[in-house]
Parts: structure tokens; C-alpha cells; sequence
């Protein structure tokens, strides 16, 4: 499933493929909340262009201060628009549970698989778009909080 933000032509639009089980329910709850928080959406796409156009797929040894900054501030405004994301979903996932009496999170395994359920696509988002880049950039990365502490250190 994707979103994609509305504007004066179109109207927003969630992309559904095949409803697999009830885990669509939240990853489907997961893209309105995309949708809910423009503002947050907005700075990560906006954040994910500049770094990509400016200096993705360019020269793997230029570890400037812009460059880094743009990488760190692009990590930072994905992560954050993808936990409100989340949030978004679990938050009205139980919401539907109480209106509807229907059981989501107990047929995904309970709160503790749902957690991991989530953390497992935070760790995609960080390992695919941040690790990835600073691998390319020549920094050893082991674990995702190895990419974690890099960006702090440039956040700062
Ligand atoms: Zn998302």
C-alpha cells in the first residue's frame, strides 16, 4: 500500500493491493495517517528530494557538512513521519476495535507482535534509505543503531 498526497488536481489517493489478512487493516490505517499529517509527509518528501537530487548517486568520498546535514535531515524527518504514521494506525486500530467490537492487534498476535510488527518497517526505512547511503558513503555500518549514532553525531 502507498499514499500520495492531494493537491488542486488530485485528490489524495491510498493505493491498495490485495487485502492478505488483517494486518492490511493497519498498514491501510497506516497510509491515511500519512494523509492526516500532510505537514509531516510533506518535509519528508521534501527532505528525501533535495538529498536525492543534490547528492544521491554523486561522489561517495564528498562527506561535507551539506551533504551530511542534508542526509541527517532527511533520516530524521522519514523516521518521524513514518512513527506518526504508525501511531496514527494504532491509535485508530483501537479505536475500531471498541467501535466495532472486532479483534485486530489479538489476531496479529497481541500488542508485543504488533510492536514488532511496526519496529520491523521502522528498521526498513532506516536500514533501506539510511544505512544504505552511509554504507555508499564508506561508513561501516553493522546494525541500525550504528547508523542511528552516525546521524546524531551530524545532527549535532
Ligand atoms: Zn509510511
Amino acid at each position: 500500500m502507498a499514499a500520495k498526497l492531494g493537491n488542486e488536481e488530485h485528490p489524495p489517493e491510498i493505493i491498495i493491493g490485495k487485502f492478505k489478512g488483517v494486518d492490511a487493516i493497519v498498514d491501510f490505517l497506516h497510509e491515511c495517517g500519512h494523509l492526516q499529517d500532510a505537514t509531516s509527509t510533506r518535509t519528508a518528501i521534501s527532505a528525501e528530494n533535495y538529498y536525492v537530487e543534490n547528492f544521491f548517486n554523486k561522489d561517495a568520498n564528498d562527506h561535507s557538512p551539506e551533504r551530511m546535514k542534508a542526509l541527517s535531515e532527511r533520516s530524521t524527518a522519514v523516521i518521524q513521519s513514518e512513527r506518526n504514521a504508525w501511531a496514527y494506525a494504532l491509535r485508530n486500530t483501537r479505536k475500531l476495535e471498541q467501535q466495532f467490537g472486532i479483534n485486530i492487534i489479538e489476531q496479529m498476535g497481541g500488542v508485543s507482535d504488533v510492536v514488532k510488527y511496526v519496529n520491523s518497517f521502522l528498521d526498513k526505512y532506516e536500514k533501506s534509505t539510511i544505512a544504505t547511503e552511509l554504507e555508499y558513503l564508506g561508513f561501516p555500518i553493522y546494525t541500525p543503531q550504528d547508523a542511528e549514532k552516525i546521524m546524531k553525531e551530524f545532527a549535532a
